[in-house]
Parts: C-alpha cells; sequence; structure tokens
C-alpha cells in the first residue's frame, strides 16, 4: 500500500546547490507549478486506496516548495479535509530562505512538520547553499530557525553528504539553531555517473567516520542520525529503517513521487538515472489523470520493477559482504551501472559503506557483540 507521497510542488528554486540533482542546468519545464486539479485528484485517488482509519503521509517538495506562497498552499490543506477522515500527515522539505508570517501561521495551525536543507556552519552552508546570484544563505535560514523556535514548532534537518561534506562544526550548528532531528543522506551516486575526484572522496569518508565517533562520544542523546542508527542496528540483526541502508520490497511499494504533472514516479534518486540513460527508471508511465488510474496498479508496477531489476534484494557483488546486514547494498539507485543497465552493482558508495561498517562493528565487538 502506498503510504507516503512525496509531492513535487514546483520544479524552480531561488538557490543552486551544487549537488543538487532536481534543479540545475538540465531541469526541464523549469518553473512548472503543480495545479489544485493534480492535488485534488491526488487526494482522490489515495483516499480511495488508504483505508479510513489510516493516516498518510505528504512531504511538500521541490524545488523550493515555499515558492508557490502560503495562499496557494493553504488551499491544498484545506481541500484535505474533503476527502481524508484522518489529516494527511504534512511535512515541507525546505531551505527556509522566503518564508513569511503567514507561512508560520499555516505551520501552526495545520502542525506542519518541518524538515530544513542544512550543511554545516555558516561558512560551509553558504558555500554550498548560494542563492540563485551566489550569495550565502545561512543567514535567511537563520531568521527562520529563530522563529521557528520562539513559536515552540520543531524541525528537523538533511544534510546531503556530497564530496566536499565538511563534518567539523556539524551538530555544534545544529544544536545552537535548535534542530530536534537530523539526517545525513549521501549524496545521489550511480556507476558510470561523471567521476569525481578520488582525493575529496577519501577526504570525505574520513569527514563522515570522524563525525560518526563525534556523535557517538557526544551526540547520540541529542540526535539521532539515521544512518548511524541503521548501521548499528543492521550489524546488532535489526532491519533497515532507512533507504540509504537498504529497502525491503514493502518499504519500496509505500512510496511514489508526484510529478509537478501528474506523473506518478519511484524515489527521486532514480531521476538522475533516467536522466543519465534515458531508460524510464523514474516514471512509472501512469499520471493521476489516467482515466484508469489507481494506485493499487501502481503498487502492482513497483512490484514488477523491483523483481525484473532486482531492486530490493542484494546483488551478486554484495553477497558474501560481512556488512550487507548494516549497509544492505545502499540505496538501490545507487548500484546502478550506466553501461549494463542493470542494478546488479554494489553501492557506488560502498567504500564510505564499507569504512562506517568497520568502524562501527569494531565498536560493538568493544562491548561484546559479535558485530555480524
Ligand atoms: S559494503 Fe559494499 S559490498 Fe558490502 S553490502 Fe554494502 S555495497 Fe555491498
Amino acid at each position: 500500500m502506498i503510504t507516503t507521497v512525496v509531492i513535487k510542488t514546483n520544479r524552480a528554486c531561488n538557490l543552486r546547490c551544487g549537488y543538487c540533482y532536481y534543479i540545475n542546468e538540465a531541469t526541464e519545464r523549469y518553473g512548472e507549478t503543480i495545479s489544485l486539479d493534480t492535488v485534488e485528484m491526488l487526494y482522490h485517488h489515495l483516499s480511495d486506496h488508504v483505508p479510513p482509519d489510516q493516516s498518510v503521509r505528504l512531504i511538500w517538495h521541490g524545488g523550493e516548495p515555499m515558492m508557490i506562497g502560503p495562499r496557494r498552499f493553504l488551499r491544498f490543506l484545506e481541500l484535505q479535509r474533503e476527502y481524508f477522515k484522518r489529516p494527511p500527515l504534512n511535512s515541507i522539505q525546505t531551505n527556509g530562505t522566503i518564508w513569511n508570517p503567514a507561512w508560520i501561521e499555516l505551520i501552526q495551525h495545520y502542525s506542519v512538520e518541518i524538515g530544513l536543507s542544512i550543511d554545516g556552519p555558516a561558512d560551509v552552508h553558504n558555500r554550498k547553499r548560494p542563492d540563485i546570484r551566489g550569495r550565502g544563505t545561512f543567514g535567511a535560514l537563520r531568521e527562520f530557525t529563530d522563529t521557528l523556535n520562539y513559536f515552540e514548532i520543531p524541525w528537523g534537518a538533511l544534510t546531503v553528504v556530497a564530496d566536499d561534506f565538511v563534518g567539523a562544526g556539524y551538530f555544534k550548528t545544529l544544536d545552537l539553531l535548535g534542530a530536534s532531528s537530523c539526517d545525513l543522506l549521501p549524496v545521489m551516486r550511480f556507476h558510470g555517473a561523471p567521476d569525481t575526484d578520488e582525493t575529496a572522496r577519501i577526504r570525505m569518508i574520513a569527514e563522515v567516520l570522524r563525525l560518526y565517533r563525534e556523535w557517538r562520544d557526544h551526540w547520540q542523546d541529542r540526535f539521532l542520525v539515521r544512518l548511524f542508527a541503521s548501521y548499528i542496528g543492521g550489524l546488532a540483526g535489526h532491519p533497515s529503517v532507512f533507504a540509504n541502508t537498504g529497502m525491503s520490497p514493502e518499504a519500496f511499494r509505500s512510496f511514489v513521487v508526484l510529478e509537478t504533472d501528474g506523473s506518478i514516479c519511484t524515489d527521486v534518486e532514480f531521476s538522475e538515472i533516467e536522466r543519465a540513460s534515458g531508460a524510464p527508471h523514474y516514471t512509472l508511465g501512469r499520471a493521476v489523470f489516467d482515466r484508469d488510474f489507481s494506485f493499487a496498479n501502481v503498487v502492482e508496477e513497483l512490484d514488477r520493477r523491483d523483481r525484473m531489476f532486482g531492486l530490493t534484494a542484494l546483488s551478486e557483488g554484495c553477497l558474501g559482504c560481512d556488512f550487507s546486514s548494516a549497509c544492505g547494498g545502499g540505496h538501490p539507485g545507487s548500484r546502478y551501472s550506466l553501461l549494463r543497465n542493470d542494478f546488479q552493482s554494489r553501492s557506488a558508495h560502498c567504500d564510505l559503506m564499507a569504512a562506517l561498517g568497520i568502524t562501527v562493528r569494531s565498536d560493538l565487538q568493544s562491548i561484546g557483540y559479535g558485530g555480524n
């Protein structure tokens, strides 16, 4: 059953982050915004699909979703009353730079969860997340977090781990800003993508390991970091709680993206693969306006893709790996090979995942766990 929909509100952003897979020089239909009709069709089909006693999670995403303005977003929220017995859980993933008091009011009134994209201390964040004119955005972000904190609205941080990731000062910054949670997302990467500087990559792995140790020693009671928690859980024999450490077939069949034009897609990680290969790995060939559309058919299609490409199974290269219970072969998209057009490789993040596995296993062994 579909339980989570990421809604692409608009194909535009006021920032130009270097690692963004969605907004860059290749973005087609730049500036397109989702219509009320498209959102209404989504609600119509979802309310048919999800049992009335269950809530669906809607993640409003972009581009930068706040570019659509609070008035239109309010209309999207109000419309939910007409379709759902149990209100959906709404969250906005934002860069936190173009809010205004009307946004704060509706966030409070509708208990909208806030995820903020933050890359670290001011100098790091300003360098990696500039606005369209190249100016740093930490100051604007800080005004937003101060306001959220003043109104006691909890918010979480999401950080992309690209090859220029900097761990120094990361947790201290999030603590000072008042984040209630944080997540580290390894950047979208697959085999055959334009390659990166190996020296930078080795430095990034060292930064992540250093950050893990800092978290272990000082911050684990303050922040749950799913990447680290999933590794510890995985090596101790618990199932993955994070798409980047492997996905179960049930998890893969529970999550879709609604694009601005009404088409239904898989995880956005696959959009870059589709762009590079031309093969339809992101789009599912279905749109909410299709006459015969249903989410039951979408679930069937996801299941068919999973079986056809082995998306949720470990690839051959991972069988026998000491860390497979924790790494899970990484995100399915990271196993893609452009050359072979299949998902049968180790994760393109295997070096990072294995280094983390060695470190976490050694910690577990030091306190008496077998660690595999
Ligand atoms: S660490 Fe590498 S080989 Fe091991 S499961 Fe992960 S991707 Fe596969």
